[in-house]
């Protein structure tokens, strides 16, 4: 491929910009919270959690404590359990930044109940941003095998889409720390130190929000590598399917076929899914979606200039989009190990950037011996916690899965010309 020769070093820089933004900045954030914590002892009257406990009472909010021994210890708040998870490194120390962590989460909790409109508008936009990504970014990868005029456009438009959607997010993000702020400003035992340790530690936490959705603007902005290594016109190459080719036609039909009288009978669902327990066969069902995939694929790359006309192109575009990571991670591979070793360096660089973590005072010490009760508990809790977070499916979320059967058209185009 010839022409994708000047277009690699571009293609190397936008992948790294978008791969390297999150790290950069989780690190950065990091950094900033260690100094601005290693700056200002332990020494405001209550920790995090005590500070939080009455406030967060108010909200009807319960605070659940968790450590490294949990299976997801993070600081977060769940709305649909009305849950704020603090991490013990936060809950249990009498300082700054953790009382910005802690007041954030409850910014947090503060904006879903003044403003459930905002809330359920800033929902529903996260909604259609799976589908569209995929559709972006099938159109974008089928075009560049058929070269329609005006595709990449159209791709270019949906992922656009895409990314200002994603900005929503960060609505609540900014309206949290602005909360947060207010909220610890006037505290008698805050000091102009204190103030500057909450604003930095607050900025650094947006910016790991912020950076990607910039890195994503810049990827999008060299839309012209796209455009460049998808050129124009190559529609029109006709072939012929082989003997081979037309088994593995049959045999994905027959798959979907499968599938679609799976998921269409109830009975027969109920009959396979008390034979098959989802945990224990969990290898053998990974192994039949891994089929899927790798047939879905082959059938595209086999059918994808059979016949030289605009609405065939169209269908195997479309079939793209439920097998758009899979497919992009191939097309990407060789690139990605290119990059490889200056992941890996970077990587170590960002090692060296760390900061020194968190400072383990002897009063954040006693105060986390003092709660292990709760933590045990916290660790026991959040797994329930956060499997009651994922919410009962949506119309609106049913009918937007249905992008998986994007395949339908190519395959019924297949089998009726
Ligand atoms: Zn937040």
């Amino acid at each position: 491929m010839p022409f994708f020769v000047p277009l690699w070093w571009p293609l190397c820089a936008v992948l790294l910009v978008r791969i390297a933004s999150l790290p950069l900045a989780s690190t950065w954030y990091r950094r900033t919270r260690d100094r601005h914590d290693w700056a200002n002892p332990d020494v405001l009257p209550q920790t995090a959690r005590e500070w939080l406990r009455d406030r967060a009472a108010a909200l009807g909010v319960e605070i659940v404590v968790t450590d490294d021994r949990a299976k997801t210890s993070q600081n977060a708040f769940y709305p649909r359990t009305h849950t704020i998870q603090l991490t013990a490194e936060v809950a249990y120390k009498a300082d700054p930044t953790a009382w910005a962590v802690a007041a954030h989460e409850l910014g947090h909790a503060q904006f879903r109940r003044r403003y459930p409109g905002v809330v359920a508008v800033l929902f529903a936009t996260q909604v259609p941003r799976l589908a569209l990504v995929r559709v972006g970014a099938a159109l974008a990868l089928g075009n560049a095998l058929f070269g329609l005029p005006g595709v990449t456009t159209v791709a270019l438009a949906v992922l656009v889409l895409h990314a200002v959607l994603g900005w929503y997010p960060l609505v609540e993000e900014a309206y949290a720390s602005a909360w947060a702020y207010r909220a610890l400003r006037d505290e008698p035992a805050i000091t102009p130190a204190h103030r500057r340790a909450i604003r930095a530690t607050l900025a650094g936490a947006f910016g790991t929000y912020l950076l990607p959705r910039v890195a994503i603007a810049i990827a999008l902005s060299q839309w012209w590598i796209v455009r460049a290594i998808t050129g124009d016109g190559r529609l029109g190459e006709l072939a012929a399917l082989t003997g081979l080719g037309r088994a593995v036609m049959i045999a994905a039909t027959a798959m979907a076929a499968l599938a679609a009288a799976l998921a269409l009978s109830p009975r027969l669902d109920r009959a396979l899914g008390r034979r098959i327990d989802v945990e224990r066969h969990a290898l053998p069902l990974l192994g039949v979606k891994l089929a899927w995939i790798v047939m879905q694929l082959a059938v595209i790359a086999l059918v994808w200039d059979l016949r030289g006309d605009a609405a065939w192109a169209w269908c195997v575009m479309l079939a793209l989009a439920p097998v758009v990571p899979q497919a992009l991670s191939l097309v990407l591979a060789p690139t990605l190990l290119a990059l490889t070793p200056v992941l890996l360096l970077g990587r170590r660089a960002l090692v060296a950037l760390a900061g020194p973590g968190l400072e383990h005072s002897a009063a954040y010490a006693a105060a986390r011996a003092r709660g292990e009760v709760e933590l045990l508990a916290g660790n026991a809790a959040i797994g329930r916690i956060a499997l009651r977070n994922p919410r009962a499916v949506t119309r609106a979320e049913r009918a937007l899965a249905l992008h998986a059967l994007a395949f339908v058209p190519l395959y019924v185009a297949y089998w009726l010309t």
